[in-house]
């Protein structure tokens, strides 16, 4: 049931109506998506081939990033896998994308292939 929010109210609680296994995929993605994001941190403060001082035998940066942007995809994947989200309108999203930040880039340019 829906309130006049449209929020979900289940036995008088509010609910995300999420099932388990959509919330466990969605918890995936935050924390994949988190590790992403502090992989990326790492690199603008010390660059790429930096790896940290106290474990010289640790993989470098741009070798985490490498990892964390596929634990991203993969779980992504899974989403896709699931029918979460639906997976044409994330491909037009990621094209809609590509389309409308080529002039606001100022260092690079996006493929014409994807301006069509
Ligand atoms: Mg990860």
């Amino acid at each position: 049931m829906q309130n006049a929010n449209n929020a979900n109210i289940e036995n008088g609680r509010f609910s995300n109506g999420l099932s388990d296994a959509q919330a466990e995929r969605l918890a995936l993605l935050s924390e994949e998506m988190g590790e992403a994001v502090q992989a990326v941190g790492k690199i603008l403060r010390h660059g790429y081939a930096s790896v940290h001082p106290d474990a010289p035998e640790a993989r470098n940066n741009r070798v985490r990033l490498i990892h964390e942007l596929g634990d991203v995809l993969a779980v992504i994947q899974l989403i896709k896998d699931a029918g979460d989200l639906d997976v044409g309108e994330l491909e037009l999203a990621k094209l809609d994308k590509l389309r409308r930040i080529g002039r606001y880039l100022h260092h690079q340019s996006v493929s014409s292939c994807w301006l069509t």
